[in-house]
């Protein structure tokens, strides 16, 4: 895959683009050209996001959304089919830690809260945004996992299990897909520094690992139509030599 990436004229809907990986992520997707529809629930920091885009020459689209109101993903991609008739990229980026704590001490709130926002959410929006991105030429989906899908990581049950669950639905999903224009893969950003990365690790230095703006351009690696892969599970450390 080429390390420039054209994303010219593409629509690309990005999830929790209000902070950390998906901010930067909608942020190069529009230099490289894409039409952004970004996604969150602070409308202030999307408002910041949007107003970087176009001072850029870019083109950005806010949407007001928690992900835990999936009837609003029908309505959405009603109105992006209304607007343009296809999505050429989906970023399920949004995500949340939820708690890191023993298992058999996790509040069921906090249970729910995690599986609903990292796996059941993206579940309704697959199921929203799929005849959108069939309609594409070359769509492509990047689902956003954590290297806490398959190691051993004692103490964040919900986050781990969500993020496990969200890999499997993404090769369910490839499978599905196969016959079509559209592909799928997942991606592991690894350690980033972000807010949520410091809220699990909040010893670390931030200093010592890699910005949102240094893992992006694995993502639109990803989003680029020249991406033939299917199915897959990236990291995006290994993409880019960090
Ligand atoms: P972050 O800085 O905490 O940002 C999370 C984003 O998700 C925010 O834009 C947030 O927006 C959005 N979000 C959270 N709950 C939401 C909800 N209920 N509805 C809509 N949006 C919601 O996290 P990050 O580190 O950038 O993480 C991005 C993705 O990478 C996540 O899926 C995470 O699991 C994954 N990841 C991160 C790392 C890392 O080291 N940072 C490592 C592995 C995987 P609002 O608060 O405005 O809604």
């Amino acid at each position: 895959m080429s390390s420039t990436v054209d994303l010219t004229g593409r629509v690309i809907l990005v999830t929790g683009a209000s902070r950390g990986i998906g901010y930067a992520v909608a942020l190069a997707a529009a230099r490289a050209g894409a039409d952004i529809i970004i996604t969150g629930r602070t409308l202030g920091a999307l408002e910041e996001l949007d107003d970087a885009i176009t001072a850029d020459g870019g083109h950005g689209t806010i949407v007001e959304h928690d992900l835990r109101d999936t009837p609003a993903l029908p309505r959405l991609a009603a109105a992006i089919h209304e607007r343009w008739g296809r999505l050429d990229g989906l970023v399920a980026n949004a995500g949340m830690l939820g708690v890191l704590t023993p298992l058999s001490h996790l509040e069921p709130e906090v249970w729910d809260d995690t599986i609903a926002v990292n796996l059941t959410a993206q579940w309704h929006l697959i199921k929203a945004m799929e005849p959108l991105l069939v309609a594409a030429p070359a769509a492509r989906a990047v689902l956003v996992s954590s290297g806490a899908a398959s190691g051993s990581y004692p103490f964040w049950g919900a986050y781990a299990v969500s993020k496990a669950g969200l890999e499997a639905m993404g090769r369910v999903w490839a499978g599905e897909t196969e016959q079509t224009n559209l592909r799928i893969n997942m991606i592991n950003p690894g350690g980033t520094a972000t807010s949520m990365r410091a809220a699990a690790f909040p010893g670390e230095d931030p200093q010592t690992l890699p910005t949102p703006d240094a893992i992006a351009p694995a993502f639109l690696q990803l989003l680029s139509a020249d991406c033939t892969d299917h199915g897959q599970l990236f990291k995006a450390r290994d993409m880019l030599g960090l």
